[in-house]
């Protein structure tokens, strides 16, 4: 433990690092941006950016790298080498201010959805102060790896973090604002989002997914047969880990404190070959940083363990999926969590006030946040038995729920009495923090301290989900001040004027609260009843970004124009048909040249041993009954592949339908067929050997 409490952040040029290397003006300068989210001083770039260089150096680096996170999801990153020619014959290394502040990579390739045309395809890479910048190290290359922001020329946002730290900006702004009126001053101080992912993931012996062209190229399972034994006795849940995996759970572990990433549970999820890991909550725009750093960390090392690492949101159909619970709350400018209910009445009417927030934000905005975890994998998950639906609602508990309702029945003027909640007088009860967080099927759930968003599937980048999250709750929050504002400049007494505020919020929203089972037929009826949207699919959901109101929304903020949005809708829509028709090919592919050969044989040695035997006079009835259903589903094999096959990339929906359709065949043949024969790992196999 000594050498991991040591080793911790050893990867990171943080905070710590720079007080050591840099002056100490510069090194206060940088504080007041990390913390307080002061404008970066471009004078100080200069003597970072060789404290910076010279510590890479010393670290085994030979080269940098901006590293971002375009709109495809993952990371990107161009390395440059330190080493500069001298003029003389030699080489020194050098690393200009200009170098860590801005970079140029050549963006045509990147999807911008039609905000640039290619031959206009320059983009810029700017440094990102508020997440510190850490070495690679993979396999002894060293690379200093940057944290920036990626735009296009003309300040378009390009990437997953602009409007993610736009959005932090104004949430900060309103929280601050809300905090003026139970006087707690906010000069020189900012609101913290807060954000701690759990990690959901699989793991494949290596061997397994060499031979499965489905995981290789779409990383989920196509064609499978569910097995007998998988997660129906939750025996794997929370159970024994076995040893290679531990091994594998614990150097993940501690590349990642290396790199400053705070984890801290490691488990076995349901499905057998299934687990998590989750870190411990940070500043929103740095955990979403440790999160794409923990997606890498966790597929690099799993190479190492002779693992496939499946971060897909569905790799085996039949079981439980991956996702990513986004467990968020806001830290006001006193440095307290705002979502926790608070001792004292005065306290209860801040968290009461954040609580209404987000009912009016989620309802308000329910199809914009749908649209958040909307993506090819997730509609595997949404609206399956495992994850929550995709009818957006919020859990509140009962004690919560309770108070809610009784906020619905007083009114400013009436005097407390049973039943009613005076805002800024009365206590609240207590709320034990764990009988908030035993429903597991709601999309949207108070959790004691925190809102956890259960819908992100396990692969996304949760940037869009964070910073549509936090421009709704700015909204509503923007809206809930400009009204207490009205009501007090007509004389209205504070708490009166919230009272007011949050009777109108809870009589307007209380829809979008559920206590009850999502998973049930009834909720679904219910939320129908109620008026509250279900999109289904990615392409219903999407939509949600080109509504009007949305975007009238973000441009108030600044958050991303018109174009912007439009450009993300476009590139999320091409990724959706493109992710199915890659799927549609591999199943294709497969169905033709891996299927086949093995029911071809299985089925000429039937026929054979039948011809033979029969000439024995054995009656071979049961035998030819057999043979007949590998002709059928061989014949069935071939039509389906062809239907499948001339499906467009413009209609997904009969690309999807034509793949289960041919799986129900493969699977089937897959049952029938000798395993000798069978040309792919089985579920069994890729689930329970490890
Ligand atoms: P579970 O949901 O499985 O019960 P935990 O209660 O341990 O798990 O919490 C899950 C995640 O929530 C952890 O990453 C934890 O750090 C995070 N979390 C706790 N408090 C906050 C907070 N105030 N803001 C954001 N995330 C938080
Ligand atoms: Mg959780």
């Amino acid at each position: 433990m000594k050498e991991v409490l040591k080793s911790f952040g050893e990867n990171l040029f943080s905070l710590k690092t720079m007080k050591e290397t840099v002056s100490s003006e510069v090194y206060e300068s940088l504080a007041a941006t990390i913390n307080a989210g002061k404008a970066l001083d471009p004078e100080i770039a200069g003597e970072i950016a060789q404290a910076m260089k010279d510590w890479a150096i010393d670290n085994g680096a030979t080269h940098y790298t901006h590293w971002f996170q375009p709109l495809t999801g993952s990371t990107a990153e161009k390395h440059d080498s330190f080493l500069k020619p001298d003029g003389e014959g030699g080489a020194i290394a050098r690393f200009k201010a200009s170098e860590l502040s801005m970079g140029e990579p050549d963006a045509s390739s990147f999807p911008s959805g039609g905000l640039r045309a290619t031959f206009e395809a320059r983009g810029y890479t700017a440094w990102d102060p508020t997440s510190p910048a850490f070495l690679k190290k993979v396999d002894g290359v060293v690379t200093l790896c940057i944290p920036t922001i990626f735009c296009g020329y003309n300040g378009e946002a390009l990437d997953m973090k602009t409007p993610l730290l736009r959005s932090i900006n104004v949430l900060s702004e309103q929280v601050c604002r809300l905090g003026e009126f139970f006087g707690i001053d906010s000069t020189d101080k900012r609101a913290e989002v807060t954000l701690g992912c759990e990690q959901e993931y699989f793991l494949v012996d290596q061997s397994f997914y060499a031979e499965r062209l489905d995981l290789l190229q779409t990383g989920r399972t196509l064609f499978g047969q569910t097995p007998a034994k998988h997660q129906q006795l939750d025996d794997h849940y929370f159970g024994a880990i076995k040893s290679r995996v531990l091994v594998y759970m614990a150097e993940v572990d501690r590349e990642l404190w290396k790199l400053g990433v705070p984890v801290q549970t490691r488990h076995n999820e349901v499905c057998p070959a299934q687990f998590e890991l989750a870190p411990l909550f940070e500043e929103l725009n740095l955990a979403v940083d440790h999160n794409m750093i923990i997606m890498e960390i966790l597929r690099t090392v799993a190479e190492k363990h002779g693992f496939a690492c499946l971060l897909h949101e569905k790799p085996f159909a039949g079981v439980n999926g991956s996702g990513k619970h986004n467990n968020w709350s806001v830290a006001g400018p006193d440095g307290k969590n705002w979502l926790t209910p608070g001792n004292d009445p005065h306290e209860n009417a801040k968290f009461l006030a954040v609580i209404c927030a987000l009912m009016k934000a989620v309802d308000t905005w329910a199809p914009l946040l749908r649209s958040t975890v909307a993506t090819a994998g997730n509609d595997h998950r949404l609206g399956a038995n495992e994850a929550p639906p995709a009818i957006i609602s919020v859990f509140l508990g009962e004690q919560l729920f309770d108070v809610i309702e009784q906020i619905e029945k007083g009114k400013a003027e009436s005097s407390k009495s049973g039943g009613e909640i005076k805002i800024g007088i009365s206590s609240l009860p207590p709320m034990p923090r764990d009988a908030t967080d035993r429903n597991r099927t709601s999309p949207f759930a108070f959790t004691g301290n925190k809102f956890e968003f259960r819908a992100p599937g396990s692969s996304q980048n949760t940037s869009a989900v964070n910073f549509i999250l936090n421009t709704i709750v700015a909204d509503a929050l923007q809206e809930m001040c400009d009204e207490i504002d009205a009501a007090m400049a007509e004389g209205t007494e504070f708490n009166a004027a919230l009272q007011v505020c949050l009777h109108e919020i809870v009589k307007k929203h209380k829809r979008i609260l559920f206590n009850g089972d999502n998973y049930t037929q009834e909720w679904q009826d219910e939320a129908a009843r109620r008026g509250l949207p279900n999109l289904r699919t990615t392409p219903e959901a999407l939509s949600a970004l080109l509504d009007e109101d949305a975007i009238a929304l973000f441009e108030k903020y600044n958050i991303l124009t018109r174009a912007e949005l439009e450009s993300r809708y476009e590139v999320y829509m091409e990724v959706y048909r493109m992710t199915i028709r890659i799927e549609a090919d591999t199943a294709v592919t497969m169905a033709r040249t891996q299927i086949p050969l093995p029911v071809i044989e299985f089925q000429k040695e039937l026929a054979e041993s039948i011809t033979v035997t029969e000439g024995l006079g054995c009656d071979m009835k049961e035998s030819k009954l057999l043979l007949q259903e590998v002709a059928r589903e061989f014949e069935n094999l071939i039509k389906k592949t062809k239907v499948l096959e001339s499906t467009s990339l413009h209609n997904p929906e009969d690309a999807i339908a034509a793949m289960n359709d041919l799986r129900e065949t493969v699977d089937r043949l897959e049952h029938i067929c000798p395993k000798e024969l069978w040309p792919l790992p089985s579920y069994a196999e890729m689930m329970f050997v490890m």
